[in-house]
């Protein structure tokens, strides 16, 4: 071995590597597959180690283990890539959290009466309906919105508090909006697995955390417990809002279009 011999073409070999290495780290930080990842990254590098001092036996035993260690990842992380495969066939990259962190599609205007949806979570709120909204950008979240009742209703006031009613037979789980349409309720979300969750929260915060790791999606709560009102983006959740601040907050993302209601 000589250390010494690196050239141009080694360089970048380490840097994408290293880029590579980032990005899934990057992807699977504050779950619990972090442990498994690094646990794997230590085995493979005492492997190399002992490979690099000559160590026979030690690294036969290292490299058996390396060999399945493709068959454990695909067992350990089988659904990560059954969602990963999946957006890949449909033409489509992580964007937020993935692995390709270009996107070369032309930016796509989303319109949203915003007003309209601050403004029902503030009744919502004060009445401590439980309900959470899902309003897409890129992606179109197609294989959730199936998951439920679909839809094609123009977002209204009274739209949104008649489908989360009590009694309503739409209320459980999740409302997809896409371009101020809704199109889908009773969406069943992935719900996100983090470790550092607020343990006063439950499952309808942690599916709209879920929904929001996986995709560019920002998802909406009110809170059924509390009446308080919250609103995630990437993954990261944003409680104790107010209707102007949930208002301003969905501008800044969507274009707002208003309606009588
Ligand atoms: P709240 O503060 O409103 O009580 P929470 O975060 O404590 O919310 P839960 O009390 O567990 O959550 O809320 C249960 C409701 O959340 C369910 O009735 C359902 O409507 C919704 N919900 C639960 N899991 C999902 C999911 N995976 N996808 C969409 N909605 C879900
Ligand atoms: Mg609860």
């Amino acid at each position: 071995m000589n250390f010494l011999e690196i050239g141009f073409v080694e360089l970048i070999d380490i840097a994408l590597v290293a880029i590579l290495i980032y990005q899934l780290y990057k992807l699977v930080k504050g779950t619990v597959a972090i442990n498994i990842f690094i646990g794997l990254a230590v085995i493979y590098l005492l492997w190399k180690t002992v490979s690099a001092f000559h160590l026979q036996l030690l690294s036969e035993i290292l490299g058996q283990f390396i060999g399945v260690g493709v068959i454990i990842l695909v067992i350990v992380f089988q659904q990560e890539l059954r969602k990963f495969l999946m957006l890949i066939g449909k033409g489509k990259v992580i964007k937020n959290k993935g692995i390709f962190k270009f996107n070369f599609s032309v930016k796509h205007e989303n319109h949203l009466n915003t007003h309209a949806i601050a403004r029902a979570c503030e009744d919502m709120a004060k009445t401590k309906t439980g309900a959470i909204m899902v309003a897409t950008q890129m992606d179109d979240l197609a294989v959730f919105a199936e998951s439920g009742v679909a839809m094609n209703a123009e977002i209204s006031v009274p739209m949104i508090e008649s489908i989360f009613y009590k009694n309503s037979p739409l209320h459980d789980g999740a409302v997809i909006i896409r371009d101020n349409k809704i199109i889908s309720a009773r969406c069943v979300l992935p719900v996100s697995n983090s470790e550092d969750f607020p343990k006063n929260l439950g499952i309808r915060h942690r599916a709209a955390v879920g929904i929001t790791e996986e995709s560019d999606a920002i998802a909406i709560i009110v809170s059924e417990e509390t009446g308080g009102i919250s609103y995630v983006k990437d993954g990261e959740l944003f409680t104790k809002r107010t209707p102007l601040q949930l208002e301003q907050f969905l501008n800044r993302i969507f274009t707002k279009i208003s309606s009588k209601q």
